[in-house]
């Protein structure tokens, strides 16, 4: 059974409705400044995501208070609560899912997808049956996305993808409400020509019917980004492109002979943020058309 919350409530109107949420790695202030920023300038859901990789940046009690935090001081003039989500990104543990639960998160992820299939549902089901007791939503990952150039959170990484009749066994067993799936997209920047394997993508669809997720959203060309949207993702992870455009940013900012100022760079860091994320949110606002079901 999919408890329902805000998390499957926000994925599954983007499935219906064929476009998808952006999920945007967030790590510090102006991470959290430009999705909050990216949302409010569309008026488009977004979703904040604190990788487990990044809890020596911040922890989620700490985000949790800023992303909220920083939610009251907006504008909200298109941003009605509910459009933003905090969401805690590849947690390998599954304490790391109740921290997150604890802080107050909106949804989490529990990523069991490098363990023997058994242990995948094991582990995901007992944050299932935790998250969905305080009303946080959960996605899980099946399959094995390859590790490109950049990555940050995977340095390796063997493309496992996913396999349709599996993906619809795994979600009826654990109650997951969004389905991370491998369909050729990798984590970080793709080393050779980006693919999804969009008919692969078409079968996990017609058989799943929770939202589905796709991880390495960076690099992805936007008619790849729209078709895969079209055929059910409702969720696009997208961190790497982000990070190279402000590190980018950066870079120029301090090759000039004058000192910066270090809150100059994070106005830097976060214009460049603001840039890319605003060109995602263009291409996942869709056509408001689906194939999956047709
Ligand atoms: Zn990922």
């Amino acid at each position: 059974m999919t408890g329902q919350n805000a998390f499957a409530d926000m994925l599954q109107k983007a499935r219906m409705d064929g476009y998808a949420v952006a999920a945007f790695n967030v790590y510090n202030l102006e991470s959290f400044q430009a999705a909050i920023g990216a949302s409010e300038s569309t008026g488009m859901p977004v979703i904040a995501a604190l990788g487990e990789r990044y809890f020596q940046n911040l922890r989620p009690r700490a985000a949790s208070a800023l992303f909220h935090g920083l939610q009251k001081s907006g504008s909200g003039a298109k941003n009605p609560l509910g459009q933003i989500g905090l969401h805690l990104d590849h947690a390998t543990e599954v304490a790391s899912c109740f921290e997150a639960i604890e802080a107050g998160f909106t949804s989490v992820m529990i990523d069991a997808s490098h363990l023997p299939y058994s242990e995948n549902i094991q582990r995901t089901k007992q944050v299932v049956d935790a998250a969905h007791e305080h009303g946080v939503g959960v996605e899980a990952e099946l399959g094995g996305l390859a590790a490109g150039e950049h990555s940050h959170e995977f340095f390796e990484g063997r493309e496992d993808l996913t396999d349709p009749s599996q993906a619809l066994d795994f979600v009826t067993r654990t109650g997951v409400d969004a389905l991370a799936v491998s369909v050729g997209t990798v984590h970080g920047l793709y080393r050779g020509e980006p693919h999804i394997d969009m008919s692969r993508l078409a079968a996990i669809a017609r058989l799943v019917a929770v939202p589905l997720v796709l991880h390495g959203g960076s690099g992805t060309p936007p008619d790849l980004l729209a078709g895969a949207i079209r055929l059910g993702i409702a969720k696009v992870n997208v961190n790497t492109e982000i990070s190279v455009a402000a590190v980018k940013a950066l870079k120029n900012a301090v090759q000039s002979d004058r000192m910066p100022h270090l809150s100059e760079l994070a106005l830097v860091t976060r214009s460049a943020m603001d840039e890319v994320m605003d060109r995602y949110m263009r291409v996942f606002r869709g056509d408001g058309s689906r194939d999956d079901h047709e």
